[in-house]
């Protein structure tokens, strides 16, 4: 297949795009958080090619995006006060709500679950191609499964070139990471997936939520994933990944103390570079900004398979609210191989 690349700022492509989502084409799109790969949410057969182009197990289900927030209560079953209130202060965003179903999507699309995942994204060009389409747009990341997520045009043509209709690049994204997924077909609100969006800004607005304990460790053998994507493993680079958790003045003394060849490659945050200057750095972010850190991860992560990494370590951000995201994606794709200074 020959995969069609359309830019944002040229007139007609959003156009174009959103014709070939509605008609049942497979198209990658920006949005604030990570490229997702798009397809008509009420086109079983178009949602299940998803699966196909990335090699996601068909067992994980995906996230249904709308235009605007006000279509999600006629999408579900039950659309209770809090829901409305999360919607009303996150949507547009980075935040995507699970609630009961009400037999509007396929199970392809919910993986049969009895629930259904909503975002609304709030990147302009995102925004503008959903409304175009008209559609519900079934999209998961646009990474092939297991890589790290896309964050610029050029990562989801590594991954998906050939294998999709059309791709639509509109620039890098802002945010960087995944959404915040906050579920609310339980009896309390939980977390399945951290992200730009904290806890305590949820809690500012609906009281009290739980964490689900998988978002810490890895799951055991007999546990049931409550988010289905929560048991794979993801954003590894090809060579293995350690996790150092402390500050980079203990990093280095474990690194030393322990003759970690100087061929290692680093994962740091910039203010770093003098500190681990022996080693091969990957710069990623800035300490006290979790933004700056959110948008360079899954580069980051990319640049060490493009470097042909065969060792790697990185620093883990604090174990705050703040950083909750990154650390989470940095845990999965050590496979929460932890080092504890
Ligand atoms: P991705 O599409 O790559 O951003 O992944 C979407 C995440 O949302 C995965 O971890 C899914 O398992 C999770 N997810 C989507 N729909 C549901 C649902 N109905 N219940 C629980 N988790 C969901
Ligand atoms: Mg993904």
């Amino acid at each position: 297949m020959i995969t069609r690349l359309y830019r944002a700022e040229e007139e007609g492509s959003l156009e174009a795009c959103a014709k070939l989502l509605r008609d049942g084409a497979l198209c990658a799109f920006p949005t604030e958080t990570v490229y997702g790969l798009g397809a008509n949410a009420l086109l079983p057969h178009s949602v299940r090619r998803i699966f196909e182009a990335k090699g996601r197990p068909s067992d994980n289900p995906l996230i249904v995006h709308l235009a605007d927030s006000s279509q999600i209560p006629a999408l579900c079953a039950e659309f209770s006060q809090k829901a409305e209130l999360l919607c009303q202060t996150f949507m547009p965003g980075p935040f995507t709500l699970i609630l009961p179903q009400k037999d509007r999507f396929d199970a392809v699309v919910t993986a049969g679950l009895p629930t259904v995942a909503f975002r609304v994204p709030s990147d302009p060009v995102a925004h503008k191609l959903l409304s175009l389409a008209g559609v519900p747009v079934a999209a998961p990341s646009a990474n092939a499964s297991g890589r790290p997520s896309p964050t610029a045009v050029q990562h989801v043509l590594e991954d998906l070139d050939g294998k999709v209709e059309a791709i639509l690049d509109g620039g890098p994204c802002s945010i960087g990471v995944e959404s915040t997924v906050l579920s609310l077909a339980g009896p309390v609100p939980k977390l399945l997936r951290p992200g730009d969006i904290t806890v305590s800004q949820i809690e500012d607005v609906i009281g009290p939520i739980e964490i689900s304990p998988a978002l810490l460790r890895s799951l055991q053998e007999h546990e049931k994933a409550e988010a289905p994507g929560m048991k794979y493993r993801h954003y590894a680079p090809k060579c293995p990944l350690t996790l150092l958790d402390g500050s980079p003045e203990k990093a280095l003394e474990w690194l030393m103390a322990n003759q970690i060849s100087k061929d290692s490659y680093l994962l740091c945050q910039q203010e770093d570079r003098d500190l681990f200057k022996a080693y091969s750095l990957i710069l990623s972010g800035s300490h006290q900004d979790p933004l700056s850190q959110e948008q360079a991860l899954f580069a980051s992560l990319r640049k060490l398979d493009e470097r042909q990494a065969t060792v790697a370590y990185a620093l883990l951000p604090p174990d705050e609210d703040r950083f909750r995201a990154v650390r989470n994606r940095l845990l999965k794709a050590g496979g929460f191989q932890v080092i504890h200074l």
